[in-house]
């Protein structure tokens, strides 16, 4: 491979590693530490004796972010570049991906409630990438002397199916219902892919971002009791779309649109157990199917092969514009310290390596 491709590679997926901290019930039971970071390396140990067998894993990341790394740390170290292209008019996508309970949402949307109310207009500590990336596209934006306008979706993507979170109606209460509602997605021959019915919100400062997360989150939960923990078990999509636009020194106008798609995958432990009890079997397929196709996709522009499946599923074909080409793509692959978890820490830690 030329050393051009090789750059171009680096450059259009990068691929983080996020350790949570331990948890107080892991502390409280002296639960051991399996996994190290060490940041300035770049890199990730895993060591372990399993029946007198001793397990030494080391892997490297584009970066590195261990327990105690703060939600700012990650942002301004890895993210400020992305959100400067999505500002520039080019599509970027952020994933983030793990096992269930090991920091997705938290480094996604982070924990307001953990840290209420603003500190001297700075965001609270805990406030994760989703409100960290509105702020920075709001502040440089109004820096600028152009016309601009902001527009959010935040939908759900349960067994394939498409569901508003932003939408005003109360989610219903029986799975076929639920099916009713659910949103087609459209093939437009000019705009690509289309989610028939999507609620937009137009956003005019970065302020409404946590009334917004605040409301797709409480829809989330309020599924997330009704069918029995579906969050782990479901994607959500958060995309903002910025227009802006400019005028050329020769007077003409100009139109620049960016998209940033923030997404929190399914929980990764969905992509190996294959639903052992009858009802679960369509709905572990349809997981697999899309975490799967993701991996595919990825691998394909990581490899540049001719084909990218992005047809397989429904997260990709909504996805299409905004992985590839110009676009740049990065994934936070998410893992616990504790030993409880070490199968499912390996998983993912060869699943993120592989997409490099
Ligand atoms: P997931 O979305 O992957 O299932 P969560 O984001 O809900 O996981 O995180 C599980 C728990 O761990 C939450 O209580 C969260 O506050 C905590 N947590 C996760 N990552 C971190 C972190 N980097 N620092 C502090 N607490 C964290
Ligand atoms: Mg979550």
């Amino acid at each position: 491979m030329s050393h051009r491709l090789d750059k171009e590679k680096a450059v259009n997926v990068q691929v983080l590693l996020r350790c949570r901290p331990f948890s107080e019930d892991e502390l409280r039971c002296n639960a051991p530490q399996v996994v190290s970071c060490n940041d300035s390396h770049k890199e990730v140990s895993v060591s372990q004796t399993i029946a007198g067998k001793q397990i030494d894993r080391v892997f490297t990341f584009d970066k590195v972010f261990g327990p105690y790394s703060r939600q700012i740390d990650l942002y301004d170290q890895a993210l400020v570049p992305i959100v400067n292209e999505v500002l520039e008019g080019f599509n970027c996508t952020i994933f983030a991906y793990g096992q269930t309970g090991t920091g997705k949402t938290y480094t996604m949307e982070g924990e307001c409630r953990r840290s209420k109310g603003k500190v001297n207009g700075d965001l609270p500590p805990h406030a994760g990438v989703i409100p960290r990336a509105v702020k920075q596209i709001f502040q440089t934006l109004e820096s600028q002397h152009a016309e601009y306008s902001v527009k959010v979706t935040y939908l759900e993507l349960y067994n394939e199916e498409i569901t508003d979170l932003l939408a005003p109606e109360e989610i219903k209460t029986s799975q076929d219902e639920r099916q009713k509602k659910a949103l087609p997605l459209m093939e437009d021959g000019k705009k690509g892919v289309l989610v028939r019915g999507l609620e937009e919100e137009i956003v005019t400062s970065s302020d409404e971002i946590f009334t917004l997360l605040e409301r797709g989150s409480a829809k989330r939960r309020t599924a997330e009791t009704l069918l029995n923990k579906q969050s782990s078990r479901s994607h959500s999509l958060f995309t903002v779309t910025i227009h802006i636009k400019e005028s050329t020194p020769e007077g003409e106008e100009l139109i620049k649109c960016g998209k940033l798609n923030l997404v929190d995958l399914a929980g990764s432990e969905n992509i190996i157990r294959s639903g052992a009890r009858e009802g679960r079997a369509r709905e572990a397929g349809e997981i697999n199917k899309s975490l799967l196709t993701l991996g595919r996709v990825i691998t394909a522009l990581v490899e540049h092969y001719g084909h990218i499946p992005y047809r397989d599923s429904k997260l990709t074909r909504l996805l299409r514009d905004s992985l590839g080409g110009r676009t740049k793509t990065c994934i936070i692959a998410t893992v616990s310290p504790a030993v409880h978890c070490l199968e499912e820490t390996l998983s993912t830690l060869d699943y993120a390596h592989r997409a490099r």
